[in-house]
C-alpha cells in the first residue's frame, strides 16, 4: 500500500513536485541540502561571527535554506535576533522552531501527531553550528 501522491510547493526552489509524504523539499532540493549544509559549515568556521546575509550570498543560497538549518537545530545564531522567531509566540529565538515557554506545549502537542516532517529529520543528527547574524556584528558595549 502507498499514501496518494499530492502536488506541493518545494519551500526552497518554489517548485511544484509530487510527494507522497509530508516533504516540504522538492528531490532536487532535497539531493544538494547535504552540500548546502557542508558548505554552510565550511564558510562559518572559516569567517567565524559572519552573518546570514554574507553566507547567503557569498555560497548563493535562499535565506529561507539557512532558517531550514534553523528549524532543524543544525545551526543555531548568536545573540538575539529577529531572523528567526518562535513559530508560536514570534519571540527571537536562536535555533529550533520554539521558544523555550511554547517548547513544552509543543512537544506535548508533537507526541500526539501533529509533527509534520519528523521522518525527515530523524535521520540527521544533530549538528548545531555557531553563527551570527547581521545585527550582532555591529555590536553596542
Ligand atoms: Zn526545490
Ligand atoms: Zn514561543
Amino acid at each position: 500500500m502507498s499514501g496518494a501522491a499530492i502536488k506541493t510547493v518545494c519551500s526552497l526552489c518554489r517548485k511544484s513536485f509530487t510527494t507522497t509524504g509530508m516533504r516540504k523539499v522538492c528531490p532536487v532540493c532535497d539531493n544538494n541540502m547535504e552540500d548546502y549544509f557542508q558548505a554552510i559549515k565550511e564558510f562559518i568556521r572559516e569567517n567565524p561571527g559572519t552573518s546570514v546575509a554574507v553566507v547567503c550570498s557569498a555560497l548563493n543560497i535562499p535565506p529561507a535554506l539557512v532558517k531550514y538549518y534553523l528549524r532543524q537545530e543544525r545551526l543555531e545564531l548568536v545573540g538575539g535576533d529577529s531572523f528567526l522567531k518562535c513559530i508560536k509566540c514570534q519571540k527571537s529565538i536562536s535555533s529550533g522552531r520554539y521558544c523555550k515557554q511554547c517548547e513544552s506545549v509543543a512537544l506535548r502537542a508533537e507526541m500526539s501527531g501533529t509533527l509534520m516532517d519528523s521522518s525527515d529529520e530523524k535521520h540527521m543528527q544533530k549538528e548545531v553550528t555557531l553563527f551570527h547574524t547581521k545585527r550582532t556584528l555591529g555590536k553596542k558595549k
